[in-house]
């Protein structure tokens, strides 16, 4: 049952008179439930909960906190149906679409509860002592990851489960042992809700400290300024815009003490079609990119919102049918009214450019909210020269930029900012692909996909999700797999410490049969 609260710690409470409520895009109307955003008060003792729950939560086993991930997914899965039912009314996405997203959010919780079990990431390294070293001797130094302290998620609108109150964000901080405060995305605090009692109830049964997860509800930004400024909150993770992501990272690093924010923002993830691909499968590439820009009404972060190619007869002849192609898809609907209105400003921007040029012509007629999907054009000199062209349209758009040559396109992607993705669509045996193409490709991205589509995030360790600068706030850091676990955890070195004061992943005789770095060697060895 929605109860319209925060969890304060296990606690529902509400003591603000500001209330609000969501939104059922598809019906175009507000749903029934009234939120209570969090009050000052409530904001305060959630971060001291937190702080407090902090001491216990990182000195708790990795085995323990692995069944209380665990028993996250095990709670969610019990409480499925209603999730499914709240969710398609705070979205307008499919109960498909839920049940997917609910299924990757178990999984990546499922995931990094192994990697608490395998044990290896703290990255345990111990170099040993050579008291005879001339000039001096040399130290016993022991060095791992330890958790930086309590969390501040913002929950993405456009996943409500994989990237918000369970996501991502949420298993990484948890399994690092850091407390997670989580700012609620106002769209879907219903989900958010249930899926709160679904990780108190988990809390609760595996023993963790009251305050290790609170989730507080906001109608505007008040909520989330404040919890980044509160000097108990060590660190945050975001995944929205560009302007409320660069917005959080500026507040963070005005604070007395500045904290690090991983914000993964806006990006347009270009895609590069060389002329053999081209020439022998422009139909299939259409077809492929039709679904690729429209799938969730391209409310995703790899949404591939700029296609590349050499001007050619192929070109046009691949333009032509994917405008066919998406045309004859249906539009869907949008997660609100305030994100339908954003793509449709950014496509008026765009239009301001007097070079580009509209190719979809179809409009079909007007669900609110229910928007069409256009293809536009334009040429690599006037792409280069207008940098509004390269700002992210999130929905189902995509702009098509026409290069003379090689030189062109090169410039083009010079001229681009940080993104999270780069597509390359070619044969084994193209001439005009090579590595100064590859090159400059990766000092841009995260991720360079060779004969794929950019939509679509695999949920491993060798994925990396994030990018040098706007598209994410550190390149250093993936927001996806279980690699995201380090934006939580900083080294502390140990040395010479007697044995029986040292954390046991460092001790001689390695109780928890970890994998260590001894002297260089890799081993589970004692020493
Ligand atoms: P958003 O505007 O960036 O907001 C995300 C979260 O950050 C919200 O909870 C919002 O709080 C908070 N926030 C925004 N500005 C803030 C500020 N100055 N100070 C403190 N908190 C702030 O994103 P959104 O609402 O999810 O969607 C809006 C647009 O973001 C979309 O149209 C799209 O362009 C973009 N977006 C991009 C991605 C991506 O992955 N690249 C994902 C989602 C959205 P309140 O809502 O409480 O105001």
């Amino acid at each position: 049952m929605i109860t319209g609260k925060n969890y304060i710690g296990d606690t529902l409470s509400s003591n603000s008179s500001e209330t609000f409520q969501t939104f059922n895009p598809k019906l175009n109307i507000e749903n029934t439930n009234t939120f209570f955003e969090a009050s000052d008060l409530e904001i305060e003792k959630s971060v001291k909960l937190a702080n407090q729950a902090f001491k216990k939560f990182k000195i708790i086993s990795s085995i323990k906190k692995a069944k209380f991930l665990d028993q996250i997914a095990n709670e969610l899965q019990l409480i499925s149906n209603e999730i499914v039912n709240i969710y398609c009314s705070e979205t307008g996405f499919t109960e498909a679409r839920c049940l997917a997203e609910l299924s990757r959010t178990m999984n990546q919780l499922k995931s990094f509860s192994k990697l608490l079990i395998e044990g290896d990431f703290q990255e345990v390294s111990i170099d040993t002592s050579i008291s005879d070293r001339l000039p001096i001797p040399k130290p016993d130094l022991r060095k791992m990851l330890t958790p930086i302290g309590p969390i501040v998620v913002f929950g993405a609108s456009n996943f409500p489960l994989a990237y918000s109150t369970a996501g991502g964000d949420t298993a990484s901080a948890l399994a690092a042992g850091c407390p997670v405060i989580l700012k609620s995305h106002p769209m879907h605090a219903g989900t958010g809700e249930l899926v709160s009692a679904a990780i108190i109830q988990a809390a609760r049964k595996t023993n963790m400290p009251n305050g290790v997860f609170s989730n507080l509800n906001s109608k505007g930004i008040e909520v989330g300024v404040k919890l980044v400024n509160n000097p108990q909150v060590k660190a945050v993770g975001f995944t929205g815009s560009l302007k409320g992501g660069r917005a959080i990272y500026d507040l963070a690093s005005k604070r007395e003490n500045p904290i690090p924010v991983f914000a993964e923002m806006g990006s347009v993830n270009p895609v590069i079609i060389f002329p053999k691909k081209l020439q022998n499968e422009y139909t299939k590439l259409a077809e492929i990119y039709s679904k690729s820009i429209t799938i969730g009404s391209g409310q995703f972060c790899t949404n591939p919102g700029i296609i590349i190619s050499f001007e050619s007869v192929s070109f046009d002849l691949f333009m032509n049918k994917l405008v066919e192609e998406i045309e004859k898809l249906s539009p869907s609907c949008m997660l609100h009214p305030n994100i339908c209105n954003a793509y449709y400003k950014g496509l008026e921007k765009i239009k301001k450019n007097k070079d580009v040029k509209i190719l979809t012509r179809k409009q079909i007629k007007k669900k609110v909210n229910f928007p069409n999907h256009v293809i536009s054009t334009v040429n690599a000199k006037n792409f280069i020269n207008d940098k509004n062209l390269q700002d992210e349209i999130f929905g189902p758009c995509s702009l098509i930029v026409k290069c003379q040559d090689q030189n062109e396109m090169f410039q083009v992607i010079e001229s681009i900012g940080g993104q999270l993705t780069a597509t390359i669509l070619a044969e084994d045996n193209e001439e005009l692909l090579n590595n100064k193409i590859i090159n400059a490709l990766e000092l841009k991205v995260g991720r360079i996909i060779f004969n794929g589509v950019p939509t679509g995030v695999e949920v491993c360790p060798s994925m990396t999700h994030g990018g040098p600068y706007p598209a994410s706030t550190d390149s250093r850091f993936s927001a996806v797999g279980t690699n995201s676990i380090k934006r939580w955890l900083r080294p502390v070195s140990y040395q010479d410490f007697p044995q029986n004061l040292l954390p046991d992943e460092l001790k001689d005789d390695n109780p928890l049969m970890i994998t260590r770095k001894i002297d260089g060697v890799i081993s589970k060895n004692k020493i």
